[in-house]
């Protein structure tokens, strides 16, 4: 579902169709992510590419780096067929992509995109003859591309010389703003080439990634104003834990809310041990907060004060959210709109009434000196009033018993 006050998409931007998942012109922000498993270990990527896939991943990459791993993409695609998982499949080539895809020909069909470094595809004489391979080979099997480009990895020998040209000027820019138009430059270069060779433009998605926030702002702004290819957002080596989310919905947020972004990933480090479909939750989570697209039913808490001093209130709002993700696969294939459905979970009666009644769902648990009672309001209206210990367990029979009676079964 998507809020049509806001922009969905920079909608002049290009559509392209990557495998059944279509990003850009008219379609909605899609989320993608990315394993980070070895390849080679056809089991372990094929479960991790199942779970972000699971998770609400439309796309996922996966890191192509050697001959091995190519050998396996084909098994993957076969796993993952296998356990009815139809996400699209990027690979990320760096150096060899051109040796891998050419020397791979199951790889190259099995895989739905490839992405393409420009910094990386080759040095000095090597470089053109190399990204020519690639684009050949993505025409050959009607692959899509994207030209990812990243300030960390960026073409030495273009920032060179727009750094030379910034020196000779009567007035030089700013050094930081030179290293921004190197990645515009590569990326909308290395695009030109690639149609010069024969590709469509309905096939090349861009991104001009980088981890300062108020840069990659910058850069995507200035990109967009340049060229009307579908774009893929993020900020890379965002980080980890709150810092990493932060950051990623900062600038992400900014540029979405501009109409800039036909997809996005948001790259966290997980926590040690920690699931890798995190980034996928909170990708999902700024498009939803952000009115663009539905995902899963909201759960409205408030933060809870002075007035909620047991951890009866916590809980339950904890509760609340999980059993919800918990069911929400189910739901979604036996009900209609279901993921627009708002569930509300207060701490007492100053605010917890009023925001229950915006909510399709609400409860008003007691706040610390009032009565151990929680009324439920229904669609605006006071429902029924819950009490003793079995608050929790009762308030989510009445929102299983919501999803069925509100949303037609499909
Ligand atoms: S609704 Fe009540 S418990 Fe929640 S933050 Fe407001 S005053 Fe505190």
């Amino acid at each position: 579902m998507t809020n049509p006050d806001l922009p969905v998409s920079r909608r002049s931007s290009v559509g392209v169709s990557i495998g059944s998942v279509r990003v850009g012109g008219d379609a909605p922000v899609v989320v993608q992510s990315m394993t980070n498993t070895d390849t080679c270990d056809v089991q372990a990527t094929t479960r991790q590419v199942a779970e972000l896939a699971f998770a609400g991943s439309e796309l996922v990459r996966i890191t192509v780096n050697s001959a091995e791993a190519a050998a396996a993409v084909p098994a993957i695609r076969e796993g993952l067929e296998v356990l009815d998982v139809r996400v699209p499949l990027i690979g990320d080539f760096h150096f060899n992509g051109h040796k891998l895809l050419s020397q791979n020909a199951e790889c190259a069909q099995a895989l739905d995109k490839y992405r393409i470094n420009p910094g990386n595809v080759g040095r000095g004489s090597k470089k053109d003859s190399q990204f020519a391979t690639l684009i050949e080979i993505a025409c050959r099997y009607d692959k899509p591309v994207r030209i990812g480009v990243n300030w960390g990895s960026l073409d030495q020998t273009l920032a060179a010389q727009l750094m030379d040209e910034n020196a000779k000027l009567a007035e030089p820019r700013a050094a930081h703003e030179i290293t921004q138009e190197a990645l515009i430059r590569s990326a909308l270069d290395s695009a030109a080439r690639a149609e010069e060779l024969g590709m469509a433009r309905d096939h090349i998605l861009l991104s001009c990634k980088m981890s300062g926030v108020q840069d990659l702002i910058a850069v995507y702004q200035n990109l967009a104003a340049r060229c009307d290819y579908a774009l893929h957002l993020g900020l890379t080596e965002a980080g980890m834990g709150s810092k990493g989310i932060v950051a990623s919905t900062a600038a992400v947020g900014v540029l979405l809310q501009q109409g800039i972004g036909d997809t996005i990933r948001i790259s966290l480090t997980p926590d040690p041990g920690g699931s890798r479909s995190k980034e996928v939750t909170v990708a999902q989570e700024i498009l939803q907060t952000m009115g663009l697209r539905a995902f899963t039913p909201a759960v409205v808490a408030c933060p809870g004060c002075g007035r909620t001093t047991s951890t009866f209130f916590q809980e339950l709002a904890q509760d609340i959210e999980s059993y919800i993700r918990e069911k929400m696969p189910d739901w979604q294939t036996r009900h209609d709109g279901v993921e627009s459905m708002t569930v509300a979970v207060m701490g007492c009666v100053v605010n917890g009434p009023g925001e229950s009644k915006h909510a399709n769902i609400g409860i008003s648990l007691p706040g610390s000196g009032e009565r151990p009672v929680a009324p439920v309001y229904i669609d605006g209206e006071k429902a029924m009033t819950l009490k003793g210990d079995g608050i929790a367990a009762e308030f989510q029979k009445l929102v299983e018993q919501y999803v069925s009676e509100h949303y037609a079964s499909k």
